[in-house]
């Protein structure tokens, strides 16, 4: 299926695996094999991967920083491509409070970027694991603010392999979700909004939303994928899933190697050699008693990825 696409590489001398394990890449540390591996050394040839995998018809599968994806327990017939994980951060201010950076950089270094240049504004950030690109797919987010809020505009490659610039509404950006999150546009660069301050307040204050989260989240070192469940309506108001979930009595509970976490009822851990299978199991169970308890319908945030390679 993939052979053109092994060839193309081959000639470039750009490395990929077949049949490769797909876990090793993922904070959940949940999926078998997948058809065909690339780890994008760079910025360049992750865009030339998904120009020619799109003009093939079958574009990849592009994983960020794996913070908040599974895979299937057997094989996925997919082509998946690694962001590279870029040496130094690409970014630059532009001017006028945007900065421009590149998709494949991660949140922490970015932010201590940020610091010493004073940019403000993106400090929600901090403790969030994964790369900018996998962030604004998901709208990721965190005391009251998201990428939404500071997006302006981006570099993509679409459907059909054209590399194109887009605005912030091109995203369709809702709460933890954008047309990026389940769909096969990839980001390269983000243009986002900041506001220009003290580098010592910036540091301060990624310093602070850091240490709140590792005071009341399970330790960073777990596989897991941070929150598991959306958080649900109420009368109107967004509630904690974690309370919902805790209330129903649900801290503790296992299926095979899962666990619902005792520190923050929200987040499931992989205590070993959890499976996709274990994980569908323990996410019906926590579904099914919280409907039945509390009469809420919670929903999904992790991105499942089908044996055919589709998010869902
Ligand atoms: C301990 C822990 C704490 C967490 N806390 C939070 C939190 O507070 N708030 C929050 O919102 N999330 C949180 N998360 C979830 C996760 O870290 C975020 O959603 C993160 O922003 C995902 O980024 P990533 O690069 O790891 O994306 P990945 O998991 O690699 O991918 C996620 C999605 O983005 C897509 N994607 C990745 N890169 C690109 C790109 N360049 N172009 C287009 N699409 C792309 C993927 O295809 C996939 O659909 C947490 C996770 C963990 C493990």
């Amino acid at each position: 299926m993939f052979a053109p696409l092994v060839e193309w590489l081959r000639r470039r001398r750009i490395p990929f695996s077949e049949n490769a394990p797909i876990s090793p890449h993922l904070y959940f540390r949940i999926g078998g094999l997948v058809s065909l591996l690339v780890p994008a050394p760079t910025m360049e040839v992750f865009a030339a991967v998904l120009q020619e995998l799109a003009a093939a018809g079958s574009p990849a599968l592009v994983i960020g920083g794996g913070s908040n994806i599974v895979f299937p327990d057997g094989l996925t017939r997919a082509a998946v491509l690694l962001a590279p994980a870029p040496p130094q951060v690409e970014a630059r201010l532009l001017g006028d409070g945007v900065l421009q950076v590149q998709a494949a950089v991660r949140n922490g270094p970015f932010l201590a970027w940020c610091a010493v240049l004073g940019a403000g504004g993106m400090e929600f950030l901090s403790g969030i694991p994964g790369t900018l690109g996998g962030a604004v797919a998901v709208n990721a987010g965190a005391f009251g603010r998201s990428m939404s809020d500071v997006l302006l505009g981006a570099d993509i490659v679409d459907e059909t392999g054209a590399r194109r610039a887009v605005d912030a509404a091109h995203f369709d950006f809702r709460y933890r979700d954008s047309r990026f999150k389940l769909g096969r546009e990839a980001v390269l660069s983000l243009r986002l909004r900041f506001a220009a301050g003290d580098g010592a307040a910036v540091a301060k204050k990624t310093r602070e939303h850091l240490e709140y989260r590792v005071r009341r989240h399970p330790s960073y070192r777990l596989a897991s994928a941070g929150c598991f469940f959306k958080n649900p309506l109420l009368n109107g108001a967004k509630t904690s899933a974690g309370i919902v979930i805790e209330k129903c009595g649900l801290k503790g509970t296992r299926c095979g190697d899962l666990a619902v976490a005792e520190e923050h009822a929200n987040f499931l851990l992989n205590r070993g050699h959890g499976t996709f299978a274990d994980l569908q199991r323990l996410e019906e169970k926590i579904r099914a008693t919280v409907a039945a308890r509390a009469g809420i319908v919670l929903e999904r945030e992790v991105i499942y990825v089908s044996p055919d390679g589709e998010k869902y």
